[in-house]
Parts: structure tokens; C-alpha cells; sequence
């Protein structure tokens, strides 16, 4: 515990992990030798590194960057990039983590690896924005590269500051090498259907979950916490295979509009004027409720989406959704239930599907984008949805075997950890003691 004193999220991700490996010890021995699970626990480099840059006011502002860089059994480190002011390593260093084994349950040739900053690009300018993201790539562009590390979005970092990162990795290295960053523009490499692929993996793997009970989404309530990348295609997959959204929030508030979130007034203010719920509200009048503060999962529903951030969803969240009827709960967030809530789902046969298979739709589609960008190709809408709703019918079903295998059917937190610990075990045990 103390080589990661000060790491509570680090702790709670290896924990959950490590709690589902109980089952392998009696049947995979082999797995526990070689110090294997400390090595894997440890990333194999972190990098912490000053960003200075310059505000509107002309002010120095000094910001700490990371680039968690975690295992590599599997290919080249992969995993997005964070701009939040709750940014420090040992969240950096969870989501590297648990970036290991879902990218392990995509069944792609990608390793595990998570980067950031603490830099709060709320109520900043264009300008300032892409000052920052240029002089976070003067230093992070000596660690990447299309075969060595391979980052890409995530809270904060959309397709605007990925394309100022590519733009200033290609001027230090004098080379268009595509496959450094995913998430990129169509203009310049991206690949159609990455923006979407998240929030539609989401949905995809709730279908899966209901499918196996013999039933669908078609008519059912749901509610959808955030309104960012995540948030938003979800709700869009969720509403397009018949389910009802009436929730979703951001860091401020949340609105529940009964006749139905309407998503093209969401996309308006979120993605191009990058405005705030309340506007939402404001715009939708007297159809919607604005609730500033509070807790959306007070809203009933039956289909729960936490896709905000970390530990958003708390036992006493849990207990509300348990009594208001919830059916399934799938985290398109990393780790947004705390481990009580967690148990309580579990406890209450709820279907519960943790992010790392949940919302494995993402970096699968950024492999995706990978895949083009090597072969100089750029393939249709439809043919990389076609490839993402196969990939996350294969998460799922690996899942499910997985968790049937070890006996505990229906445990998709059990079949995730397993599922994607054995791939990474068996890589790293190839690779002998490195
Ligand atoms: P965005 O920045 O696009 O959106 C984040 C949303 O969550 C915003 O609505 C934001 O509200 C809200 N939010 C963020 N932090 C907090 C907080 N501390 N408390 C309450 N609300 C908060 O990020 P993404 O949609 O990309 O990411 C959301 C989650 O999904 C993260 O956990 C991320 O790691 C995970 N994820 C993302 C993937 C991707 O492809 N983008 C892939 C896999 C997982 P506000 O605007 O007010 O801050």
C-alpha cells in the first residue's frame, strides 16, 4: 500500500480486480507464479512533466501532465487523454489500469496506458486551448509514437484539442504518422463512427445483457448521467432501439424532460456552443425540469447509464435505483459505482455491466481507426459500426462464458476481470520475466 500512498482510485480498480482472481488460483496456478500479479499491477512507466503556457491575460499558467504508460503486452500502450482539474496520477494510474484489460477484451493487438492533465479547460478560449494542448505535445511527443504509445480523448479532450496535439506532434517530428493519436478529424485520419463508438457500445452491450434475458430496450426509461462524448451516443443508440432517455446531467445540475431528451438541442448546446444543461432547460421550457445540484439517479428508470466519471454512483444512489425498479446498469464511464453500489446491484440481480467491458466500444473503434490509418484506407459509417456491434457482441459474450465458466453465471463484473486478466497473464507469461 505504500509504494501507492495517496491513490485511493488506483487501490479500488486493483481491488476489484484482483477480488475476481480469487477463482483462477485453484485452477490456473500457473498465473500466480513469477510474481506475475505484482507485475501486473505495476505500470511499466510513468511519465510526470511541467506544462507552461501562456493565458489570455498574458499570465504564465503552470499545469502537471502524465502519461501512465502501464503494459504493453499486447501492443502499444493505448488509452485516452484527461483535461480535468481532478487530475493527479493515481487516477491517471486507475484508468491505465483498468485500460489494460479492456483493451484485453476487444480481442485487439493493444496494450494499456492513460495520460492527462489537471489543466481546467472550463471557461477557457480556443486560443488558450490550443496553447495548452501544443505545449502538453512539446514534452508527451518524445514518449509516443504509432508503435510505442498511442493515445487519444477522453473528459475533456475531444476531437478540437486531439487535432492541435497531431498538428503540433507532426511539426516536432516532421512526419505524418496517422496512428499516433485516434479520435482525430475526418479531415486528417479519424475514422467515421470513433465519435459514437463509445456511447453505441454502451447501448450495443445492454442489448446483449437484455437479449440474454429474452427481452429488449424497446419502450423502456432510461437515464443517462454526463452529456459529453460518452452520454450523448449513448442516449442517441439507447433512443434509436426504442428505449425512453429522460435524464441526463453535467457537473452542475440535471434535467428530466418526460416527453423525451431531445438530442439534436443537446448536440447544439453541448457540441457546438458548449454551453451548460441549464440552457437545456431554459431552451425546453416549461415541458422540462432543471434540478441544480442533486442526484439523478433519484430519477426512476430502468435502464441506468452512469457515463460522467468516477464514482458519480453511490450505495445510496444504488438503493434508490433498486427501489424505483431498475432492471440494468451498465457503466459507459470508468468506474462511475462506487464498490458498495456495486454490491448492492449485485446483490439485487440486477444486471450490471462494468465499464471495462461497458464501454470497451471506444478504444476498440480507435484500433479501428489504427487499422485505417496503417493500411491508408478509410472505410464507411456503417462498415465500422458493422465492426464495433460484432466486437462488443463479443465482449459480452466472452463475459458471460467467462463468468459461466468460473460459476458464477450472469457476473459480468467476474467474467470482465477474468476474461481480460487471462489474455494479458498469457502474453505477459510468453514474454518471459520483463
Ligand atoms: P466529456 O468531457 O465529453 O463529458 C464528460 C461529462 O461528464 C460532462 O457532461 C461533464 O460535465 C460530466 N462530468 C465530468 N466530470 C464530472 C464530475 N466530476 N462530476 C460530475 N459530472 C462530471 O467526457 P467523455 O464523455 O469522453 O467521458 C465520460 C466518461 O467516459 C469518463 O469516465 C471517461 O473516462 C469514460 N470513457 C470515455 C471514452 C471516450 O471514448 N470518450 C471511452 C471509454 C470511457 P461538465 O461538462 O459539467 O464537466
Amino acid at each position: 500500500l505504500h509504494r501507492n500512498a495517496g491513490e485511493p482510485e488506483f487501490h479500488q480498480a486493483a481491488r476489484e480486480v484482483l477480488e475476481s482472481l480469487g477463482r483462477v488460483v485453484d485452477r490456473r496456478p500457473e498465473y500466480f507464479e513469477e510474481a506475475l500479479i505484482e507485475r501486473i499491477c505495476e505500470p511499466e512507466r510513468q511519465i510526470i512533466f511541467r506544462i507552461p503556457w501562456i493565458d489570455d491575460a498574458n499570465q504564465v499558467q503552470i499545469n502537471r501532465g502524465f502519461r501512465v504508460q502501464f503494459n504493453s503486452a499486447l501492443g502499444p500502450y493505448k488509452g485516452g487523454i484527461r483535461f480535468h482539474p481532478s487530475v493527479n496520477v493515481g487516477i491517471i494510474k486507475f484508468l491505465g489500469f483498468e485500460q489494460t484489460f479492456k483493451n484485453a477484451l476487444t480481442g485487439l493487438p493493444i496494450g494499456g496506458g492513460k495520460g492527462g492533465s489537471d489543466f481546467d479547460p472550463k471557461g477557457r478560449s480556443d486560443r488558450e486551448i490550443m496553447r495548452f494542448c501544443q505545449s502538453f505535445m512539446i514534452e508527451l511527443h518524445r514518449h509516443i509514437g504509432d508503435k510505442v504509445d498511442v493515445p487519444a480523448g477522453d473528459i475533456g479532450v475531444g476531437a478540437r484539442e486531439v487535432g492541435y496535439m497531431f498538428g503540433m506532434y507532426k511539426r516536432l517530428n516532421n512526419r505524418f504518422e496517422a496512428g499516433v493519436l485516434t479520435g482525430k478529424g475526418l479531415a486528417y485520419g479519424g475514422s467515421r463512427a470513433r465519435r459514437e463508438a463509445t456511447g453505441f457500445g454502451t447501448a450495443y452491450f445492454v442489448r446483449s445483457m437484455l437479449a440474454r434475458q429474452g427481452t429488449d430496450i424497446e419502450g423502456r426509461r432510461c437515464v443517462v448521467s454526463g452529456s459529453g462524448n460518452v452520454a450523448i451516443y449513448a442516449m442517441e443508440k439507447i433512443q434509436a432501439f426504442g428505449g425512453k432517455v429522460v435524464a441526463c446531467s453535467d457537473s452542475s445540475g440535471y434535467v428530466v424532460d418526460e416527453n423525451g431528451i431531445d438530442l439534436d438541442l443537446i448536440k447544439e448546446i453541448k457540441e457546438v456552443r458548449r454551453g451548460r444543461l441549464s440552457d437545456y432547460a431554459e431552451q425546453r421550457g416549461s415541458e422540462c425540469r432543471y434540478v441544480a445540484g442533486g442526484s439523478i439517479w433519484q430519477v426512476p428508470c430502468e435502464i441506468a447509464l452512469p457515463c460522467a466519471t468516477q464514482n458519480e454512483l453511490s450505495a445510496e444512489d444504488a438503493r434508490a435505483l433498486i427501489s424505483n425498479g431498475v432492471i440494468v446498469v451498465a457503466e459507459g464511464a470508468n468506474m462511475p459505482c462506487t464498490p458498495d453500489a456495486v454490491a448492492l446491484f449485485r446483490e439485487a440481480n440486477v444486471l450490471f455491466a462494468p465499464g471495462k467491458a461497458a464501454n470497451a466500444g471506444g478504444v476498440a473503434t480507435s484500433a479501428l481507426e489504427m487499422q485505417q490509418n496503417a493500411s491508408r484506407d478509410s472505410w464507411t459509417f456503417e462498415k465500422t459500426e458493422e465492426r464495433l456491434a460484432v466486437i462488443m457482441h463479443n465482449i459480452h459474450e466472452a463475459c458471460d462464458q467467462t463468468a459461466e465458466e468460473y460459476g458464477a453465471p450472469g457476473d459480468y463484473v467476474l467474467g470482465a476481470n477474468i476474461a481480460g486478466f487471462v489474455r494479458v497473464a498469457d502474453a505477459m507469461r510468453s514474454l518471459g520475466v520483463i
